[in-house]
């Protein structure tokens, strides 16, 4: 009967807007006449769905001239007249179906707005209460399906916290029709966590904003500016990267290039980090743009961020400033799109699906055929890599536009400490110079980078540090077990009792709180007002600020903090930084660690002396050897980048290959072990098959988070090139997952080079 099915018409692929991933497929309908004739690509429409009659919600992704089908059942009505996106964003759409292995629904979800057509709820409230997901997002996929039947406004909440980082309580009853019961509910079952947040005031004042004038470029910026606008008038799909310490005049040049494409009729998307997307962010594009700037933010309430949607799509604004996900702003006529502080690991999104916002802006600087400009201080060694290799256009900036001076940074050897009979965490040298800030009522910041869960083992008195034998990762120490294990390839050996490499017997596992800082400060300086700052202290966004107007305001002596202190603040009057531990950052479990380390230690560094006075910057540590914290204390981001690349090359780490992990959890430890073993050599089996396949299997080991809400972790690492191959191969096995018995109470998840093994 092939001749009657090719005389059906009005055919419509639809996607049906449910995350399972059985469901991953384009579902063909019919349209009566009328209706078609209206349809388009990216409209929300309604059909009947399986066998029980129920009706679901599914967007329009094709609509094909012919196709070999029958049966059709009709869509009943179209819900959002307006498209939610064209082919192009679809287009993107795919891509990440493809490289972030998440189904086409949720990644059309996450490229969408929340909630279109939401209400807008203006508010006087500094804060807005809100909620995010507590779990991780394949355990909330599980419950998802379990929960959905019994509680379906509780699912409707946890989907809309997969695609949300953040909503405000009235957001989520609003958009889900869900009660407040339901969301305390999800509070005590520990699912979500409720969250005050800042509101970030939006719409902008736009009159109150002083208009500013271009500035009289420097050669180097003019070079910048000219050659970047030259491109974007060409169309030539170019990237550059910008590499210039904090204050080169970065911004100055990412304003100028965007005023000739405005000039030219076409619009820019400019993305920051979220800590970086401060009001005085916001004032240096409306200074310069005006009301023609929109901005969008993930503290926006969801009403106000969909308004700014609204004047994006509709050509009133040519400037977009947002955080990630304003790469998928709707703007039509893209004609720049700038990445600012590129390297941020804020850029890759954590949730389904995991994608990474310079991914998604190469792809979009291709479609449109623009160029794409990478920004940084200490530019990811990726990008820097390409820059070097001619693949990207490289422009340096080496000085501060303005007068002030670097910090001048000295590296304390806490080895010597040991010896001396100190073991305080602070040495000899930094009370001295807190002595000396506190006589001149200078301020002091205290930086101890703590990620809470992960301790690696060194030893005191020599620095050695425990590393894997076949991955040259710090081996991570577990506690309760008493033995260290290697979160890349799962390699487990017990602690060692004294140091391999000098017999001593201080070996043991690293790790210092901020709280126990906080005593020891205080028992040492007790006149002096010391303030912490940390996950436990600040709690929300809110009182991070309210912190921080403190320690300004009332010239508190000490702040001491965690990451949170590290970047973005400005106070003229700190004139001291100490980095308690740069060990701990030194050895994170992770490839990158040398790169976070340049990063931070100079980022935290630069906290001291932004004003008239000069600053000081003493980096504690058991390794003064280190060459990233020798460079990054002389700001050498250049001599760091040729040590470290020579690393990753003989380790075999990006941008030498690509990395994909495979997470497998579960509540029942031993059969999750076994399962990931089966996935793990089915997937070694399948490399063997294919010798052309240059692909190394590591583990199945523990994660670094081992358990998380009763349930257990397991991880699958390849390294490899990542190429169509190895991507069909991961895709396979993810649907044979789905279709075995396992899948009901494993999940698995898989992720191209994640930002950390957690
Ligand atoms: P970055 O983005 O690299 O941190 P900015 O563009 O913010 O640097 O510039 C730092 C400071 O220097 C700003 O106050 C800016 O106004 C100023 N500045 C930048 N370029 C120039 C210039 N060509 N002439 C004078 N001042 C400049
Ligand atoms: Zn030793
Ligand atoms: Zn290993």
């Amino acid at each position: 009967m092939w001749g009657d099915a090719m005389k059906v018409k009005n055919i419509v692929g639809v996607v049906i807007d449910r995350m399972s991933p059985e469901l991953d497929r384009v579902f063909h309908y019919t349209a009566p006449d009328e209706m078609y004739e209206m349809l388009e690509i990216g409209m929300v429409v309604r059909v009947p769905f399986g066998r029980g009659g129920a009706v679901i919600d599914g967007y329009v992704v094709d609509m094909p001239e012919e196709a070999e089908v029958k049966n059709l059942k009709e869509i009943l009505s179209i819900v959002s007249p307006e498209p939610l996106f064209d082919t192009k964003m679809l287009a993107v759409c795919r891509m990440m179906q493809k490289e972030c292995f998440c189904t086409l629904a949720s990644a059309i979800r996450a490229i969408t707005p929340p909630g279109s057509g939401a209400r807008r709820e203006r508010t006087n409230d500094k804060t807005i209460t809100g909620s995010s997901l507590a779990i991780g997002f394949d355990e909330a996929f599980s419950i998802l399906e379990t929960v959905r039947k019994k509680a379906p406004a509780q699912a409707k909440i946890i989907e809309l916290l997969l695609q949300n980082d953040f909503v405000a309580n009235a957001d989520i009853r609003f958009l889900t029709g869900a009660s407040q019961s339901a969301i305390k509910s999800l509070e005590q079952k520990g699912i979500i966590l409720p969250q005050e947040m800042e509101v970030f005031r939006n719409p902008v004042e736009y009159d109150k904003i002083e208009r500013t004038m271009p500035l009289a470029p420097t050669p180097e910026q003019k070079q910048a500016i000219d050659r970047i606008s030259e491109a974007a008038e060409k169309g030539e799909n170019r990237i550059f990267l910008l590499h210039g310490v904090t204050g080169s005049g970065k911004t100055e040049v990412f304003l100028q290039a965007i005023e000739s494409v405005i000039k030219r009729g076409k619009s820019a998307i400019v993305l920051v980090p979220e800590i970086a997307l401060t009001p005085q962010t916001v004032a240096r594009f409306v200074g310069r743009f005006g009301v023609r700037v929109a901005i969008l933010h993930s503290r926006l309430s969801l009403g106000e961020r969909h308004d700014e949607y609204k004047r994006i799509k509709r050509g009133q604004a040519d400037v977009v400033v947002g955080v990630r996900s304003a790469i998928f702003a709707p703007l039509s006529n893209l004609g720049l799109i700038v990445m600012d502080e590129e390297h941020e690991t804020s850029y890759k999104a954590e949730n389904v699906p995991a994608y990474h916002a310079r991914d998604i802006a190469k792809k979009r600087a291709e479609q449109y055929g623009i160029p794409l400009v990478l920004a940084s201080a200490t530019p990811s060694l990726e990008s820097y890599f390409h820059a070097k290799n001619g693949e990207y256009e490289l422009f340096t900036l080496p000085e501060r536009a303005n007068e002030s001076k670097m910090p001048e940074a000295e590296i304390v050897d806490m080895r010597k400490e040991l010896v001396g009979g100190n073991r305080s965490v602070l040495s000899a040298r930094l009370k001295e110079e807190i002595a000396h800030n506190l006589e001149r009522k200078e301020q002091t910041i205290l930086f101890l980078n703590r990620r809470g869960f992960s301790t690696f083992v060194s030893c005191r008195n020599c620095g050695y540090v425990v590393r894997c034998e076949h991955c040259n990762i710090p081996m991570t120490y577990h506690k309760n077990k008493n033995f260290m294990t290697c979160h890349y390839c799962g390699y487990t050996t017990p602690n060692p009792a004294v140091c391999p490499e000098c017999g001593s017997q201080y070996i043991r596992h690293f790790g210092t709180g901020t709280q126990k800082v906080e005593e020891e400060v205080k028992e040492l300086f007790p006149n002096a007002t010391v303030l912490r700052m940390d996950v436990d202290t600040t709690g929300g966004k809110a009182s991070h600020q309210k912190i921080l107007e403190q320690f300004e305001k009332e010239k508190i002596d000490i702040l001491i903090g965690t990451q949170m202190v590290a970047k973005g603040l400005d106070f003229p009057n700190v004139t001291l930084v100490g980095v308690l531990a740069a060990d701990l950052t030194l050895n994170l479990d992770d490839f990158r660690a040398g790169e976070r380390t340049f990063d931070l230690v100079t980022q935290v560094c630069g906290r001291a002396g932004r004003g008239e006075k000069k600053g000081r910057a003493l980096i504690q540590t058991y390794q003064p050897e280190s060459h990233v914290l020798h460079y990054a204390k002389q700001q050498d981001f250049g001599a760091f980048y040729e040590e470290e690349i020579e690393l990753r090359r003989a380790l075999s780490y990006p941008p030498f290959c690509d990395i994909f992990s495979v997470l497998l959890t579960g509540n029942n430890e031993q059969a999750l072990s076994a399962y990931a073993a089966k996935i793990a050599n089915q997937l070694r089996m399948e490399t063997l098959k294919n010798d052309g396949m240059n692909v190394e299997v590591l583990g199945p080991g523990p994660a670094v988070l081992g358990k998380i809400n009763n349930k257990y972790r397991y991880r699958i690492l390849l390294k490899c090139e990542a190429n169509d191959e190895v991507r069909n191969m991961l895709y396979a096995m993810q649907k044979k997952h789905h279709q075995a018995k396992e899948s009901k109470w494993i999940s698995l998840l898989i992720e191209a080079n994640p930002n950390s093994m957690l």
